[in-house]
């Protein structure tokens, strides 16, 4: 495989190596089932209780506070139908314009399914209408569900201030926290947080396992139904390997925390200030004062952020335009859409999220990349044409 720089951290993480290493003796050697009453398995389960350790001191939680789930999907869903389920007769749902699809289309659906909904507004970098979601918590309403950082922008919430709100008036709170588990510290202890979702792949575990943090004394309904794992809120046999891969993931975010908040910071902030610097019409999305170290969204305006993309990939270099979810086609992110980004912007949008696995050498060799590439395009594009015309008109 050729060399690839891979600067798309906040799509998915490269599984770190320690932690390969520790989930295949779980795929080989140790296949018993953690439930057994025979040694074989049971140890099995030993290794899953101290994974659930391992887990539980990255967020600050109990580990019987932590229900392994197969995604953070799952996890979102399981928090937003329990919340549901265990107050039948609150019928109102308050969540934000930016969440992941996760939550989005599920409260969506919610609303199809007649429950009322309440979306957040945000401004154009992407911060909060506080005041409107305080102002729309009512007895009425079964969960607030507000992510804690934004995988497009990185831009950070709130959530201590809004998790206190939400708990004076006795409403559940739920944070989508998969992009920030791992890059900034977390204490779900200390914050009035009922339900907290994270996904293993984003910090450098394997795809296809998450977790949810519910509060004890949580009226929980669990969405899958079965035998007794996870104390009868996840039916089904662990996933064995990426649970045990999870607990050393965990070990080793908390290890690099503080790296990931200097010299990944520092990578970041040279990446973006160099483009910035060497790249005409081009700006940041998003609030640059409260955001993931790791993140920048830039929008290079006159461009499709599509073939920005395919350019760079004949380099190595692996970025995302917008969300995933929403590559490949030509609407630009609801993100962006929220936040009002002009239309010129938000389709030149791309975003760079780096991990600690980047070097500064990579981050020079798409500071000598791209500016070029943005050129190249600029020349096709007929807006670029227009906005120069008018540059010239000012100046
Ligand atoms: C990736 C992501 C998810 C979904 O997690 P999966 O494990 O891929 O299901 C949910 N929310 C946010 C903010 C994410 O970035």
């Amino acid at each position: 495989m050729a060399k690839i720089i891979y600067v798309d951290n906040n799509a998915t993480t490269q599984v770190a190596p320690e932690v390969v290493e520790s989930m295949i003796p779980y795929l080989g050697e140790y296949y018993g089932n953690p439930s057994s009453i025979h040694a074989f398995g049971g140890d099995v389960g030993l290794k899953l209780k101290e994974a659930r350790r391992e887990l539980s001191d990255l967020i600050g939680a109990d580990p019987e506070e932590l229900v392994f789930t197969s995604c953070g999907t799952e996890s979102d869903s399981t928090a937003i139908r329990s919340a549901l389920k265990a107050q039948p007769d609150k019928r109102h749902i308050i969540t934000t314009s930016v969440e992941h699809p996760a939550v989005k289309n599920l409260v969506e659906q919610l609303g199809k399914e007649g429950y009322r909904t309440t979306t957040v507004p945000v401004d154009s970098k992407g911060r909060l209408d506080l005041v409107y979601l305080y102002q729309n918590l009512s007895d009425d309403t079964a969960v607030v569900s507000v992510m804690w950082a934004n995988n497009e922008t990185g831009v950070i919430f709130p959530i201590e201030e809004i998790a206190g709100k939400v708990k004076e008036k006795g409403i559940l709170f739920h944070t989508d926290a998969v992009q920030a588990v791992g890059k900034i510290p977390i204490d779900v202890h200390k914050l009035d947080i009922d339900m907290l979702s994270l996904s293993g792949h984003k910090l450098h575990a394997p795809k296809g396992v998450g977790v949810l943090y519910v509060k004890k004394g949580t009226t929980f309904s669990p969405f899958l139904m079965g035998g007794h794992q996870e104390h009868g809120r996840r039916a089904g046999t662990e996933n064995v390997a990426s649970i045990i891969a999870l607990g050393k993931a965990a070990r080793f975010t908390a290890a690099h925390m503080e790296e990931e908040n200097t010299r990944v910071r520092q990578l970041r902030d040279k990446l973006e200030n160099a483009l910035l610097d060497k790249i005409p019409h081009s700006m940041v999305n998003g609030d640059p004062e409260n955001r993931l170290p790791n993140t920048t969204s830039i929008a290079f305006e006159f461009v499709e952020g599509e073939s920005i993309l395919m350019l760079m990939d004949q380099h190595g270099i692996c970025a995302s335009s917008g969300s995933a979810c929403t590559s490949g086609s030509l609407e630009p992110s609801h993100v962006l859409r929220a936040m009002n980004v002009p239309f010129t912007a938000a389709h030149g949008s791309i975003r760079f999220s780096l991990s600690v696995f980047n070097t500064e050498a990579e981050i020079d060799f798409i500071v000598e990349k791209l500016p070029p590439i943005i050129e190249r395009l600029r020349k096709m594009s007929p807006f670029w044409e227009d906005a120069q015309l008018k540059d010239r008109m000012i100046t």
